[in-house]
């Protein structure tokens, strides 16, 4: 909950308002486990808190460990215990991210990945999304939190914002802004809203330049085409601590040539921006391969020489399918 939430429930218990304050203080900065470890509350405070709330700390059910040091870690939702969700958490050398997810399964049905192929099972609580970090032994040491794990974070905007607001806010954890990335396919009522309430960075799952092509693999685009998504971003300034990528999955024969390349730095032409090439990465399940390391490399060079920074990420945790796209939440 955030801090105007939790003014709302002291109010409706007859608590003073200050209690709110107190309670921030024990859940985000003192990161307490039980309402009675909450000792500046009266007995009679934390009896009666105890009848109505809990605090939704929930240890991992599971966790895999990657040869490369990634950790999947799988989750069990607090409003239905058969419903699993996985979080990745990446150490770097000076960085140690963790990929969050936001939903049981999703609805956008992109053809690549596993998550989508799933269908939708429900929303994440903010204090699901909040639980997967808090609940990780790595808590101390995440450098950046990206939203980039199962399920589309636009269609449950109101528990993002809720979620990273808890992250940034003084009353919270204070964190910067810049330590989070949102990432959405481009629902354009949800992306404005979070682009006018947010100040965190953004990634768009882009893929294919070519509309017609961009449908065949995600079925947004006939809802919100990517000329009206890049539209929206124009309007906004990216010169300054706000940072905006694109996602590129590379896919063998598909959206890899140089004429794929030339359409995406006309698309891009003018923002400030930068693209993440990923390796697609193959599942029995996806009728698709992965591009050859020295397409990969072309496609780069090509957005180099012509303006447009261009990373290749890394491939982490592969061989526990905690990769980009492979995040199935099976609790079996
Ligand atoms: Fe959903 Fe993201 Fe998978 Fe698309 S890629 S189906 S938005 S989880």
């Amino acid at each position: 909950m955030t801090l105007p939430q939790l003014q709302e429930l002291c109010a409706g218990l007859g608590f003073p308002r200050f209690t709110a304050k107190q309670l921030c203080d024990w859940l985000y900065k003192k990161r307490a486990e039980s309402i009675d470890n909450m000792t500046n509350l009266s007995l009679a405070q934390r009896a009666r808190l105890n009848e109505i709330a809990f605090i939704g700390r929930n240890t991992p059910v599971r966790c895999q460990v990657s040869r490369d040091g990634t950790k999947k870690y799988l989750f069990q939702t607090t409003q239905n215990t058969q419903s699993h969700i996985e979080t990745v958490y990446i150490p770097d050398d000076d960085r140690a991210t963790l990929c969050v997810s936001c939903q049981v399964g999703c609805k956008m049905g992109c053809r690549f990945c596993v998550t989508g192929r799933q269908g939708f099972h429900g929303n994440l609580s903010a204090g699901d999304i909040l639980n997967q970090l808090f609940s990780i032994p790595e808590f101390e040491s995440l450098t950046n939190v990206v939203f980039m794990g199962m399920g589309e974070p636009m269609d449950n905007l109101d528990t993002i914002l809720d979620a990273t607001t808890v992250l940034t806010a003084p009353w919270g954890l204070g964190w910067s802004p810049k330590r989070i990335t949102v990432s959405t396919v481009g629902i354009i009522p949800g992306l404005k809203r979070f682009l006018d309430e947010s100040q965190c960075h953004v990634a768009v799952s882009l893929h294919n330049a070519v509309a017609a092509e961009r449908e065949q693999i995600m079925p947004v685009q006939r809802a919100y085409p990517l000329a009206d998504v890049l539209a929206l971003l124009r309007r906004y300034d990216w010169s300054g601590q706000r940072r905006l990528s694109f996602e590129y999955t590379m896919f063998r024969g598909l959206n890899d040539d140089q004429r794929h390349a030339q359409l995406l730095v006309d698309a891009l032409r003018g923002l400030d921006c930068r693209v993440n090439l990923i390796r697609f990465h193959e599942s029995p399940e996806a009728p698709f391969s992965t591009s050859m390391p020295s397409t990969i490399q072309s496609f780069q060079n090509y957005l180099n020489r012509h303006g447009v920074i261009c990373t290749l990420r890394a491939s982490r945790g592969q061989d526990i399918d905690a990769a980009c796209g492979l995040l199935a939440g099976r609790g079996e």
